[in-house]
């Protein structure tokens, strides 16, 4: 815990789990751009003896996000797949997971692709039918795996139900919470034993740096993935932990932008004529609107929508909008569009993604924290030329 673990969430953004440095007063932890550090006598050091063990930029980092979470512990990684892999190291041959079918496509390529080989088979279920997601354990079922708002649909999961189904059968939950953020929602405080981030995405905010954490509270759990993380050895540089905690500072302010602009743009394409659908889950139309006002601060700030006519028509838009880049990757300050079937999630075959609901016809935006006026304004040129 640290001094500011009673603080409001923008105090903690800024402050949590840093102190100026002790030696020069330097009010930003320094980037400590060492592999090794000095020990008095053979075992004797000041706490640090080599940096993919514990580096001090790191540490600063691993604080903060866990401030950020409400939890105890934070473990920083040098990606989001670096965190979720070291996740899933937790289980062995013959465990099984329960996974959310609507997921982003790197966790799933990694469940199915890299898991299943190794003999850790996974299932994936609809997450927001409690029926199918008990239906989907098995004995062996040992961690379960929520993506919520999911990607790129913005299906909203109910965490403290699915968390507290897993306990009961004795499952780990891992929330994956990079769409959301703890500015949105914090799993922990719902049941969750370990949440997953992409830091790459809203928490980094400037699409300028790639990285992962995951942040618990349960102290032997944190012991076991700390070695987990010290003995893969996917963590992060210090340069980068400065990046991602430099972003962190200021992701209060940047999520309220964030969901303005997404909650009007929504509403704008809901009444759009060239749109058929849009999934926004601050939208009084999105199936669980309730749900996610229960379980969110807002809507936050990823809008997915279908355009009339298809893959010919979303691709026309794909390549006509000039202030949201098209671009994979999400939640930094400018406007991102993708098109989730071509890019992002392309791995996922083609009959499991329509089963998903994931449509050939589908834009996924990550709305930025422009003026909102531009962004409608390239909308609209966009939209016009199907
Ligand atoms: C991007 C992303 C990941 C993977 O993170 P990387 O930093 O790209 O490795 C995992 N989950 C979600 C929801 C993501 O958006």
């Amino acid at each position: 815990m640290s001094d500011h673990d009673d603080q409001g969430f923008g105090t903690r953004c800024i402050h949590g789990g840093q102190k100026p440095c002790e030696a020069t007063g330097a009010i930003m932890p320094p980037v400590y751009m060492t592999s090794t550090y000095v020990q008095s006598s053979p075992g004797v050091n000041q706490g640090y003896d080599y940096s993919r063990t514990i580096n001090p930029t790191r540490r600063a980092l691993e604080r903060n996000l866990a401030s950020l979470e409400g939890g105890r512990h934070g473990l920083a990684y040098s990606s989001g797949m670096a965190a979720a892999d070291c996740a899933v190291h937790l289980l062995s041959q013959g465990d099984h997971i329960v996974a959310c079918n609507d997921l982003y496509g790197g966790s799933y390529r990694l469940l199915r692709a890299v898991y299943e080989q190794l003999g850790i088979e996974s299932t994936f279920v609809d997450t927001t039918d409690e029926a199918a997601f008990r239906e989907a354990f098995r004995p062996t079922t040992r961690m379960v795996w929520i993506e919520t708002p999911s990607n790129p649909l913005l299906r909203i999961t109910d965490i403290e139900l699915c968390t507290s189904i897993a306990r009961a059968s004795g499952a780990l939950s891992v929330v994956d919470n990079t769409f959301a953020t703890p500015y949105l929602q914090q799993p922990l405080g719902l049941g969750a034993d370990i949440v997953l981030h992409s830091t790459t995405k809203y928490m980094g905010g400037h699409s300028d740096v790639v990285g992962g954490a995951l942040v618990v509270n349960d102290d032997a759990l944190h012991e076991r993935l700390r070695f987990l993380q010290n003995s893969v050895g996917a963590v992060p540089g210090p340069m980068d932990c400065f990046l991602t905690l430099r972003g962190a500072k200021t992701l209060h302010l940047r999520m309220q932008r964030h969901a303005e602009n997404a909650s009007q743009i929504a509403a704008w394409l809901e009444a759009h004529e060239a749109v058929d659908t849009v999934m926004y889950p601050g939208l009084p139309s999105h199936a669980q609107h309730a749900l996610a006002m229960r379980q969110m601060k807002n809507g936050g700030g990823m809008v997915s929508f279908e355009v009339r006519g298809g893959l010919d028509a979303s691709r026309i838009v794909a390549e006509r909008v000039r202030l949201f880049a098209l671009a994979e990757s999400l939640g930094g300050v400018e406007s991102l569009l993708d098109h989730p079937a071509i890019m992002t999630h392309a791995s996922i075959p083609v009959a499991e993604r329509h089963a998903a609901g994931l449509t050939d016809g589908l834009l996924r935006l990550s709305v930025g924290v422009e003026d909102v006026a531009d962004l409608i304004g390239d909308l609209t040129q966009a939209l016009a030329e199907i």
